[in-house]
């Protein structure tokens, strides 16, 4: 594993009042400096699409292919949308007002929050860290970028590939761990954009109080699947599994676990072992070219341990080597008090709980923290009022899984346990932008005002 040259903390201190001076001078302002530097991100994508696959690859094992579609193509295409929208993007709002305030040039300016901080977890350590920063950019925010040291061999690419093709003055990487990010977390920002666990959360949103910096947490926690009577169980099976196949389910909004009614159990579980076979027809221990690895040994025995503890039975699936690898894995039989429904697995283990009907699934999935996204395959308009109202959660997708995260037009965030705040397209630049709200009171407003300037008398408030 390649070694990460950790920013030290004189470093750190530079880099920040160098950026909090190029914000002072206004230089990240002008609307044709931000398309610039977004082309230029765009660019730094398109130029390095092999290293990027390369440097993912080692730390990984993530197929090119993956890389490729989930985050070179993502970013390049987010940072390209960006520099055609920045114009609608900061064109001040014109609020209508009450009439007797319409010469008031009542304006919303859309203002850069300032110098503001991402930092980044190690699961698509490209899109994870570059998806926010397109929006930095285009709010003319300076950033500093904290990737992950979970992954060397991608955080060591971002700070070259970031020095080579962004401006220096206002665009910096700080690599490091609980150090560095302590360091940069002791500091006020504009904003801060934290995507990660809830543990870490915890402790970024406390930081933030101290500096009373906005921030934004991009959470995690369990996503369910919910298969309702009358669906295409094939068409369910096939895109859950698609869905948790995904970084070897080391993804955000991975389906974490299946609810299925009693009665479609046997043709669910034939469904899945189908689509299993066609999407795996080979081993136990996918081929590479088609498959991952759970990320560090650390990780690889809390997931090989949450399968080794859970009392369901393994549908398919099942390898597991000494500390890289572990196979797509459905386990059917589960109850909901089981290892599996401990933690948000973040790893390619599929629980599949069995459940009388949906008022029950509903009770469940109530009982547990707001998830990122809640899924359900359903053909019944009944079913998806319930759901729309009866439960609540960051998302929630009718009839696939992952898909809603390349529609820009959709704020992709969570709730409660699984965070605050949203982004993607415009949200992106919501996210770092401050609405300003000006005005300009003409002195021909005297006359209006007379019942507000002393001496008061009743007779002047007279209504
Ligand atoms: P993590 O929370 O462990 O780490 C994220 C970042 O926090 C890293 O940059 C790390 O250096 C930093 N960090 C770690 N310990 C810290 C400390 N004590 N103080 C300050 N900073 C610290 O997350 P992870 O394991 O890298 O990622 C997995 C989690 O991220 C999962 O829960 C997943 O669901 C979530 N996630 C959410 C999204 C989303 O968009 N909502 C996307 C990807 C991952």
């Amino acid at each position: 594993m390649a070694t990460l040259y950790y920013t030290p903390s004189a470093e750190i201190d530079e880099i920040y009042a160098r950026l909090q001076k190029t914000f002072k001078e206004g230089k990240t302002r002008p609307i044709a400096y931000r398309r610039q530097q977004l082309l230029q991100l765009a660019r730094m994508m398109q130029d390095n699409r092999t290293a990027i696959e390369e440097a993912e690859l080692a730390d990984l094992g993530k197929p090119r292919q993956e890389t490729t579609i989930a985050e070179v193509s993502a970013v390049l295409g987010s940072a390209l949308r960006a520099a055609e929208s920045l114009v609608e993007w900061t064109t001040p709002d014109k609020p209508k007002v009450e009439e007797w305030r319409s010469s008031w040039d009542t304006t919303i300016f859309k203002v850069p929050k300032g110098v503001s901080l991402i930092i980044s977890p190690w699961n698509y350590p490209f899109i994870i860290t570059f998806n926010p920063l397109v929006g930095a950019i285009a709010a003319g925010c300076p950033v500093v970028l904290k990737p992950s040291e979970a992954v060397p061999a991608c955080s060591a690419l971002m700070k070259s590939l970031v020095e080579k093709y962004l401006d220096p003055e206002a665009y910096a990487v700080v690599n490091g761990a609980v150090k560095e990010t302590t360091d940069l977390l002791s500091r006020p920002w504009g904003h801060m954009f934290f995507t990660g666990g809830g543990k870490i959360g915890r402790i970024i949103a406390g930081a933030a109080a101290k500096t009373l910096t906005p921030v934004t947490l991009e959470l995690g926690g369990k996503s369910p699947v919910v298969i309702d009577e009358g669906c295409d169980l094939e068409l369910a099976a096939k895109r859950t599994l698609f869905g948790k196949s995904q970084n070897s389910g080391q993804l955000c909004v991975s389906p974490d676990h299946v609810y299925v009614p009693r009665s479609l159990a046997p043709a669910f579980k034939e469904a899945v072992k189908k689509v299993y076979a066609s999407f795996f027809p080979d081993t136990a221990l996918h081929p590479s070219a088609q498959w991952g690895n759970i990320v560090n040994p650390l990780h690889h025995s809390r997931v090989k341990g949450l399968l080794d503890r859970t009392k369901g039975e393994i549908l398919v699936g099942g390898g597991v080597d000494a500390n890289k690898r572990i196979a797509l894995t459905v386990v059917a039989g589960v109850k909901p008090d089981d290892s599996l429904m401990e933690e948000e697995i973040f790893g390619p283990l599929l629980p599949v709980i069995e459940v009388e009907n949906l008022d029950e699934t509903i009770r469940l999935i109530g009982e547990r923290p707001h998830p990122l996204v809640l899924y359900a395959f359903t053909n019944n308009e009944e079913t998806r009022q319930r759901l729309v109202n009866e439960t609540n959660s960051g998302g929630l997708i009718f009839n696939d899984t992952t898909i809603h995260l390349s529609i820009h037009e959709m704020p992709f965030g969570g709730l409660g346990e699984s965070g605050y705040g949203a982004y993607h397209g415009k949200d992106s630049f919501d996210s770092f932008t401050h609405r300003r709200s000006s005005i300009n009171v003409p002195a021909a407003a005297e006359g209006i005002f007379a019942a507000r300037y002393r001496p008061y008398s009743d007779e002047k408030y007279a209504i």
